[in-house]
């Protein structure tokens, strides 16, 4: 028995996770066209058709670009709160309705052997969440598109074992850059994304909160305002001022743009 967790994709131009075990296998989020996600389920050896639900975080179309096509392709159930079924796009097209499941904050979602719960995120969307997926011995925690970190997110991934979190922006290249200063604000703001060092800062309080947080991804990286080799670096050396020691204490990953990034974790 094993627990596999992959990215497939991540960041403004598509997002997608993969967990499953030998029971039960999700996507959190089908962010980038059918195709590209079923290429990417099959470099970990996955189909569509083995997939049991996909769980969306909220509305935007880097999230949910393909949930429509591998719920008709594969009848997948798609599930999402009722505020991000409000707001669907309609190029997501037509799901079919024992297809389309509601869930809620803080209720547990059980498919065999995993438990999924939905937490509240602040972000511009219409009711937007971040996931925790359990197995009896492991739990990945998903934390990406925050505009702020909140009590309840820290609640929600004190106790992982595996962490995916946002490290979605250098402040000074975003403040620098080429963005017009509205789009600039709203990603700064409250209802946007996090910073490298606001992502460097939750992870040191997670991780002396929880030593058995070994292994994390900071994804959904910026392609204008952050670069793979920053993000990595800051989280690094924030962390080093709380005497944490990357690639010791914990792995740190970054999840790829495009291209899948995995760990298999015999349990
Ligand atoms: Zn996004
Ligand atoms: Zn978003």
């Amino acid at each position: 028995m094993a627990v596999e967790f992959a990215t497939i994709a991540s960041g403004s131009s598509g997002n997608s996770v993969y967990f499953g075990t030998e029971y039960t296998k999700i996507l959190i989020d089908a962010g980038l066209s059918g195709k590209k996600i079923q290429n990417g389920l099959k470099d970990i050896g996955v189909l569509g058709s083995d997939i049991d639900g996909i769980f969306v975080t909220h509305e935007h179309i880097d999230h949910v670009a393909g949930i429509g096509v591998l719920s008709r392709r594969f009848n997948i159930p798609v599930y999402a709160t009722e505020g991000t079924w409000n707001c669907m796009p309609s190029s997501v097209g037509k799901i079919e309705s024992e297809n389309k499941r509601v869930i809620s904050k803080n209720e547990k979602c059980v498919i065999n052997d995993l438990c999924v719960t939905p937490y509240a995120i602040p972000h511009d969307a219409g009711q937007p969440v971040g996931y925790n997926v359990m197995t009896e011995k492991f739990k990945v925690s998903i934390a990406t598109d925050i505009g702020h970190v909140t009590e309840e997110i820290m609640e929600n991934i004190k106790d992982c074992d595996l962490l995916l979190l946002e490290s979605n922006h250098d402040v000074e290249m975003l403040k620098n850059g080429d963005y017009p200063y509205p789009l600039k604000q709203r990603i700064l703001g409250k209802k946007g994304h996090l910073s490298n060092e606001t992502a460097g800062k939750l992870l040191a309080w997670v991780i002396c909160q929880n030593s058995k947080l070994k292994n994390v991804f900071l994804g959904h990286l910026s392609k204008e305002n952050n670069t793979p080799k920053t993000a990595y670096n800051t989280v690094k050396d924030i962390l080093e001022g709380y005497d944490i020691k990357t690639n010791v204490d914990f792995n740190l990953y970054l999840a790829a743009r495009y291209g899948v990034e995995r760990i298999i974790k015999p349990m």
